[in-house]
């Protein structure tokens, strides 16, 4: 699988459009983090919702800095990233949908992460185009949602992302999912503005009747 440059990405002009997010969507990040930096001598204790305040030396009760981690994340899409469970369900619930709707990957992630993430995708069945994106999604997920007639739906763990996305493109269905199930207790959410899901088995369902 390849990555896309936005301009090229090919978008059918009447079909349903799906615009999903990969870490905590399609990917198991914080557990995958979470072996990472463990075999690095840190270990991940989460009590809110955050990733490097949530990261301590052994022993320790203080969090580690915001460069620490900084330097654990940037060097954990160098090296660790191919290590992430895929989320259970979503590869054959997208499957299902893409049968009827594109399928587009929206991830923020480090430019230097593209060939692991690609990598990662193909290997657990999410063969779609990817777009590696930095920044709040909304204006991106406009651009898109505009080049078809059909419904549009995104999907991402991040309540400003799906806040982004309601402002920049309000007719686009909004969808929140936190696969990590210690996280979810402390995630930012409006379920009744972006629909909540703890699962795929809820999820695709909820995608497929947004899509019709
Ligand atoms: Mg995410």
């Amino acid at each position: 699988m390849q990555p896309v440059a936005l301009e090229d990405l090919d978008i059918r002009p009447t079909a349903p459009l799906l615009i999903v997010d990969v870490d905590e969507v399609l990917a198991h990040f914080m557990a995958g983090f979470e072996r990472y930096v463990g075999r690095h001598g840190y270990e991940m204790r989460i009590d809110r919702f955050a990733l490097f305040q949530n990261l301590y030396r052994p022993g320790e009760a203080e969090h580690i800095d915001f460069e620490t981690g900084k330097t654990l994340f940037d060097d954990f899409f160098f090296h660790g990233a191919d290590d992430l469970d895929p989320v259970e369900g979503a590869a054959e619930a997208l499957a299902t949908l893409s049968q009827q709707a594109g399928v587009v990957i929206l991830t923020n992630a480090p430019a230097h992460a593209l060939e692991s993430r690609t990598g990662w995708l193909s290997k657990h069945g999410f063969d779609y185009p990817m777009i590696l994106h930095s920044g709040l999604k909304g204006p991106t997920i406009a651009g898109m949602a505009a080049r078809t007639s059909g419904p549009a739906a995104f999907i991402d763990d991040l309540l400003p992302n799906l806040d982004s996305s309601a402002q920049s493109a309000p007719a686009v269905a909004t969808f929140q999912i936190i696969a990590d199930q210690r996280l979810r207790p402390y995630a930012p959410t409006i379920p009744d503005k972006h629909d909540l899901h703890e699962d795929w088995a809820t999820l695709g369902p909820a995608l497929a009747a947004a899509i019709s």
